[in-house]
């Protein structure tokens, strides 16, 4: 039997009756664009996240967009945010005609090491973008006092970390605004691509729900220069049927967790380190090997599929070459980037799943 690295399949099978009446009724409605499926998915997110206002839009990505807007972010400024992290983090920046600035890692956590980050600050400085990689989240406290040190805005990106919680706090509430991406292999997936903006701060929710539907407040009176990023409803829909399941998901995720951790240790691969005051939602579980690309394939060849989330650091992506980085400029982040591997997560895998896959592990030489 194979072992994918993640299973949509699976989860559809738990709560196909939840999944299908939630689509039939938007089919029957035809109200497929903003309206009350949206608006409710909303609220219920929103206080999923202990927060008080969530804007949906149809990708993480178009959230981040909206966010660096709200905040005032503008050509010429300076971003700065983690080089280990999907590049859309970083692609909205450039976007905006902002420029990247890259940050090396805490190798333990693989998040922004918040010790680096006072060096890359200038007078152009506007935010600072923590990723909560993996679902474990940024060391917070410590970037929030440097942001209100040096008067800059915080953007979680948060893609990866629904609930995931940080000394008792969601993720989503710390920053000034936060970015959720429901691409369907997330922790809350849609059926197609979603995501949203999460925020404590009206005005900026306002802001945001204008810019997401071509700047309008109402149907015909445009106000800005909008964005056509809206969240449809039926993904709202979708949404909302799974929305309730994803504490126990996430619960799952961490017992499948600690199961592999428990089964890895004494042996030389390296475990994912969790700070005390952190709750993880292990969107990716990930290991450290020495001879990664060799172990990716024995497993392969045992039918485990993996992943390596990333396999390239934004610095040295063809398309950054311009930001005047070079090979050896973060080294923990490329060291990490030929050694960590992504193992099979998701809430259905089985505990006799995992055991075959540290069996399989364990017989890498
Ligand atoms: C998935 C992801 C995004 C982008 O989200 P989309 O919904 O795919 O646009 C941004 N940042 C991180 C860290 C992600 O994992």
């Amino acid at each position: 039997m194979t072992i994918p690295l993640v299973d949509l399949k699976a989860q559809y099978q738990t709560i196909k009756p939840e999944i299908d009446a939630a689509m039939q009724r938007v089919v029957n409605n035809t109200s497929f664009i903003l309206g009350k499926e949206v608006a409710e998915f909303e609220k219920n997110f929103a206080a999923f996240c202990h927060a008080q206002y969530c804007v949906g839009t149809d990708s993480g990505t178009a959230a981040l967009h909206l966010a660096l807007l709200i905040l005032g972010v503008k050509e010429g400024d300076e971003v700065i945010t983690t080089t280990h992290t999907f590049i859309a983090t970083a692609e909205v920046i450039s976007l905006i005609g902002a420029k990247p600035v890259l940050v090396d890692i805490d190798p333990r956590t693989y998040n922004i090491d918040p010790n680096k980050i006072e060096a890359a600050i200038t007078p152009r400085t506007r935010a600072i973008i923590p990723v909560h990689l993996y679902g474990q989240p940024a060391e917070m406290d410590a970037i929030l006092n440097l942001a209100r040190k040096h008067n800059l805005r915080v953007i979680e990106d948060a893609a990866q970390a629904h609930g995931a919680e940080y000394r008792g706090k969601r993720a989503g509430t710390m920053g000034d605004v936060a970015c959720f991406s429901f691409y369907p292999g997330k922790n809350l997936g849609a059926y197609g691509d979603a995501g949203a903006l999460v925020t404590n701060d009206v005005a900026l929710a306002e802001h945001a729900r204008m810019l997401r539907d071509h700047g309008r407040s109402e149907k015909y009176a445009h106000r800005l220069t909008g964005y056509g990023y809206r969240l449809d409803a039926l993904q709202a829909a979708i949404l909302g049927a799974k929305l309730p399941h994803l504490d126990a998901w996430n619960a799952r995720r961490r017992e499948i967790a600690d199961y592999y951790t428990e089964l890895l240790t004494n042996t030389d691969i390296v475990t994912p380190y969790v700070p005390p005051h952190i709750q993880p939602i292990y969107h990716i579980y990930c290991i450290r090997a020495k001879n990664r690309d060799a172990l990716q394939k024995h497993l392969k060849a045992r039918g485990i599929e993996t992943g390596i989330h990333y396999p390239i650091p934004l610095h040295l992506q063809p398309v950054y070459q311009n930001l005047g980085y070079h090979a050896g400029d973060f080294p923990e982040t490329e060291k990490a980037a030929h050694e960590i591997l992504s193992l099979p997560m998701y809430p259905e895998l089985t505990d006799a799943q995992a055991q075959q896959i540290v069996d399989a592990i364990k017989e890498f030489k």
